[in-house]
């Protein structure tokens, strides 16, 4: 049921990012007169987050927020080193109760309507749709900062920053409250890089964190044990008033693919947390002043390309090596100035005063992260790189009707190590089929759905040969538009159709011989099917440098060149080396399965498949024109089960 009103601003969470940028759009009186709605599941009446930042008092943040801010440290200690001064910057600390109270105080000034609800989706439109339960609220700018979702950060495989506290009353007064400790190593490693946080508010009231940067969260009975063993130790006795847990994902990822200039982003889903340390908090300040100054139009705080590189250093040492975060963090302490360290956090520190720092590190150990940086930026040009390097190499480039002998047994062995196993999943890949076991039932469903297929071959191959070329190309475009993260079901048709529209117009002599294989009149157009082709490729060129696709443009680049090899060459250096690569990896990252548990579980199928292929190789080499056609027949309606399964399994893990 659809509301006929239309909001100025629908607020989709009122997190503690919705909280700061209320405040700010308040002050520059952008929510007078303006009709507003927040959608939140929660009430925000309790103090469930503290909220920490360093600063002078003589910056901006500190006079907007100086009404809430409970308490300030100007001293920070590291495990049990000598606290340090940071003035003239003061630690400050808010408590989110405060926060959320003084965005409602914003709220009822206003008079923005409230609802205590769950916001289930957000249609992308000129006038924004967003969906809650059966309802629909319409708005012309949406402002979001929903929680992330947990499966994509799953997915993603990204490192968190984990935590549980205790807000503590000490029997003894043993805080001193002038210092906080920003991070105390002297608990156990053995699950990831952990350390205590500890925030003393007086002499005998506190909040003690225990930490974890890991792959894994933290797991609530053990570090409870953890924590208590540690507050016994360095304070003493205590009275437990409070928990609080917390969850930060630390990557660089982009957590969100919206690109609605309707759509205002904000918080962790806009990418204001910092990977490395988990701090969001003046980085949203930040944010909703750049929203503010354009009065509420979409901007992005823009992190300098040399912070990044530095986060993502930090995250690979800390996912691959996890025992070595406890000496990079404390010989960081030990050996720089804490201000410098406060300043580089900032973002603000130049190639010098950055320098100064990484040389007091393990260089060693950021050299190494520095290579799988590399690695990891360019692994997906890897293959279409070296697809073009094939066809640029003599011996495998030898352009003859079929395969010459090395790209016999170079195809051979990608077919059965790649190709086939990545079709031989379906079943697993939960395709009408949730039982996730290679059942008598399925087989029959499969074998039904290739039945229509073959009786059209018989019926009228050249209308199968259209339909055969409209269904793979759906298929080949929708692998690779998933894989470069495009929602276009045009572009997913118009680069599966440039695939094998181009391949087939660049080797047209072997095309029409295929043709007559599989009995299919070959009253060609070659001047047309050129043109075709050449726009089809031009275009899809051009879009891949405007999307900015790398991997995409190489792919272009290796079609154009592929005119020096085969038809059947270039089309199974493709789908073996390509398409079936990422339909591999794709199953493989949505299942969360080894390799060798895929290869496992494609056993079945394969061997089936493995069976039918040798048969039918020692039939063809008696290159009986017959068996080609077949041969074609077979690979059209084993495709047709398969591409429905990919459909199937596409629409659902990747709306
Ligand atoms: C315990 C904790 C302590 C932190 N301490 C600090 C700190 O000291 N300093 C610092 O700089 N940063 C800190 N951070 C990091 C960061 O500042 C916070 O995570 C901050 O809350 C992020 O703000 P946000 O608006 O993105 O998300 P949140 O504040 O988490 O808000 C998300 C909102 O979305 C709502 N929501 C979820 N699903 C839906 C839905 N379907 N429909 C509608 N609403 C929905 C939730 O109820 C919630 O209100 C801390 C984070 C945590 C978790």
């Amino acid at each position: 049921m659809a509301e006929k009103k239309i909001y100025d601003y629908i607020f989709t969470g009122f997190g503690a990012s919705t909280c700061i940028l209320l405040r700010e759009m308040d002050i520059k009186g952008l929510l007078k007169n303006k009709k507003s709605l927040i959608i939140d599941p929660n009430t925000k009446n309790e103090n469930d987050k503290t909220f920490c930042f360093w600063a002078r008092k003589t910056d901006d943040i500190y006079n907007e927020y100086q009404d809430i801010i409970s308490n300030e440290w100007s001293k920070i200690q590291i495990s049990d080193y000598q606290a340090k001064s940071i003035a003239p910057l003061f630690y400050f600390h808010i408590k989110s109760i405060d926060l959320y109270d003084s965005a409602k105080k914003v709220i009822k000034k206003n008079n923005i309507i409230s609802k205590i609800d769950s916001v289930s989706k957000i249609n992308e439109s000129k006038i924004t749709e967003v969906i809650v339960g059966s309802k629909k609220y319409l708005g012309y700018k949406i402002i979001d900062c929903r929680t992330i979702n947990m499966k994509y950060l799953i997915e993603e495989k990204i490192i968190y920053q984990s935590f549980i506290g205790f807000k503590v009353k000490l029997k003894a007064k043993n805080f001193d409250s002038n210092k906080f400790n920003l991070m105390d190593f002297r608990v156990e490693q053995k699950e990831g890089t952990q350390f205590v946080y500890t925030l003393p508010y007086s002499n005998d009231t506190g909040l003690v964190e225990l930490t974890r940067f890991a792959d894994n969260i933290i797991e609530r009975k053990n570090s409870e044990l953890i924590l208590d063993k540690y507050i016994k130790n360095h304070f003493g006795e205590y009275d437990l008033l409070k928990k609080e847990i917390g969850l930060i994902p630390m990557s660089t990822k982009k957590f969100s693919n919206i690109n609605s200039k309707n759509i205002i982003e904000l918080g962790t889903r806009a990418g204001n947390i910092k990977p490395s340390t988990g701090y969001g908090f003046k980085k949203m300040y930040n944010h909703s002043k750049s929203i503010c100054n354009n009065a509420v139009e979409k901007s992005s705080i823009t992190t300098k390309k040399k912070f990044q590189l530095y986060d993502e250093l930090l995250l690979i040492i800390l996912n691959k090596w996890p025992k070595y975060g406890k000496d990079i963090f404390l010989k960081l302490f030990k050996h720089s100035d804490y201000k410098l360290i406060l300043k580089f956090l900032d973002e603000k520190t130049n190639l010098r005063d950055d320098i100064k720092i990484f040389s007091k590190l393990q260089i060693s150990l950021f050299l190494k992260s520095l290579l799988i940086w590399c690695f990891l930026k360019t692994k997906k040009i890897i293959i279409p790189s070296l697809l073009i390097i094939l066809t640029l190499l003599p011996s495998y480039s030898e352009k003859v009707v079929l395969l010459n002998n090395n790209q016999i047994v170079f195809m051979s062995l990608g077919l059965l190590l790649i190709g086939i196993p990545h079709g031989a999943l379906d079943y697993y890949s939960g395709f009408f089929n949730s039982s996730k076991k290679l059942t008598i039932s399925f087989i029959l469903l499969y074998l039904l759905l290739m039945i229509p297929i073959f009786i059209l071959w018989v019926l009228n191959p050249s209308l199968s040969l259209v339909f055969f070329i409209l269904f793979s190309s759906w298929h080949f475009g929708q692998t690779d538009m998933r894989y470069w993260n495009i929602k276009s079901p045009v572009l997913t048709l118009l680069w599966g159709l440039t695939i094998f529209i181009y391949i087939f117009s660049n080797h047209i002599d072997e095309f029409e011989e295929i043709l007559k294989l599989i009995d299919v009149s070959d009253n060609i157009n070659i001047t047309i099917l050129t043109s075709i082709s050449t726009i089809l490729l031009a275009g899809t060129t051009f879009i891949s440098i405007y999307k900015r696709k790398l991997t995409w443009f190489l792919l272009c680049l290796f079609l154009y060149l592929s005119y020096s090899l085969s038809l059947v060459y270039t089309f199974g250096l493709y789908f073996i080396f390509h398409h079936s690569v990422i339909g591999w990896y794709d199953i493989k990252k949505n299942l969360n399965l080894s390799h060798l548990k895929m290869y496992l579980k494609a056993v079945p199928f394969n061997l089936g498949a493995i069976f039918i292929y040798l048969i039918f190789t020692s039939i063809i080499n008696k290159n009986t024109s017959e068996h080609i056609s077949w041969f074609f027949v077979f690979l059209s309606c084993i495709s047709f089960p398969h591409i429905i399964s990919m459909n199937f399994f596409y629409t659902k893990n990747y709306k």
